[in-house]
């Protein structure tokens, strides 16, 4: 199994770093985890189009880990040479934000269909709504959802991919919580999205300050690696940002907690496990 990070930002615009995003690649099937900024360049600099994919995974509701679900969807439509669904998955209230979308992509749609005669048919996006204890059989692999803690944004899940007894959880943006605890317990590899409070707490902007309080920082989501007694811990999403040759610093602190292997992730690492 692969986990592939495509984009390790966070809202905040960074030139080096896309939209959070990861791919996950068990059995030869690949799902997406959530579809920030940049998302289909990434795939395609991991050797993979949104054709590929098997379904989507959206860890919740937040624009910058949806903002390019579109650029997934229409790609993946245009793309298949046979009219193949593309699943997305996601906390309550998905159906509206994909009824949305297609609302939006309803002109290219319709120019599209108009211009090739082959591409008969519209793209299909069935939703699925996941929720805490769901489980799911995607292709042979095994995805089990749950709850995590981002209020007041609510709910939001994370998802642990399970194939040939490795174990892999994409945690999305969450504190450390009962649900996060299940969801790692004993699992090769946890995805955390993270923020560093002293650089935050130095930046005087309201709106900054405002994101302390719904996401783990690098010594939470290390001490939820340790109680969970994961292989390896994945620091992604860095808030308020994680220029070149800072990652270190970041890599210090979750050590301080962990004694696993820590990964400080840039666009495209992949760690293979299993
Ligand atoms: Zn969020
Ligand atoms: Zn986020």
């Amino acid at each position: 199994m692969d986990v592939t990070l495509l984009g390790t930002g966070s809202p905040i615009p960074d030139p080096h770093r896309a939209g959070a995003a990861t791919l996950v690649r068990a059995a030869g099937v690949d799902l997406l985890f959530d579809c920030g900024r940049g998302v289909v360049m990434r795939l395609a600099a991991a050797g993979v189009f949104p054709a590929q994919l098997r379904a989507v995974f959206l860890t919740h509701l937040h624009s910058d880990h949806l903002c390019d679900l579109n650029d997934v969807v229409t790609t993946h439509w245009v793309m298949s040479p046979a009219r193949t669904a593309l699943p997305v998955h996601g906390p309550a209230r998905t159906d509206e934000v994909v009824a949305g979308m297609l609302a939006m992509l309803r002109p290219d749609v319709e120019y599209r269909r108009a211009h090739h005669p082959d591409l008969a048919w519209d793209p299909e996006v069935p939703v699925v709504h996941v929720e805490d204890g769901s489980t799911l059989d995607v292709g042979g692999v095994r995805v089990t959802v749950g709850a995590t803690d981002h209020r007041p944004v609510e709910p939001t899940v994370g998802y642990r991919v399970e194939h040939g007894g490795a174990s892999v959880v994409v945690a999305g943006d969450t504190v450390p919580c009962p649900g996060l605890d299940r969801l790692c317990a004993g699992a090769d590899v946890y995805v955390q999205t993270v923020l560093r409070e002293d650089l935050v707490r130095a930046i005087p902007a309201p709106r900054l300050q405002d994101t302390l309080d719904y996401h783990s920082t690098v010594e939470q989501a290390a001490q939820t690696a340790r109680r969970a007694g994961v292989g390896t811990l994945v620091l992604t999403h860095f808030v308020p940002g994680c220029p070149p040759g800072r990652a270190g610093e970041w890599a210090a602190i979750a050590r301080a907690h962990f004694e696993g292997e820590v990964v400080v992730a840039d666009d495209l690492t992949t760690v293979t496990v299993g």
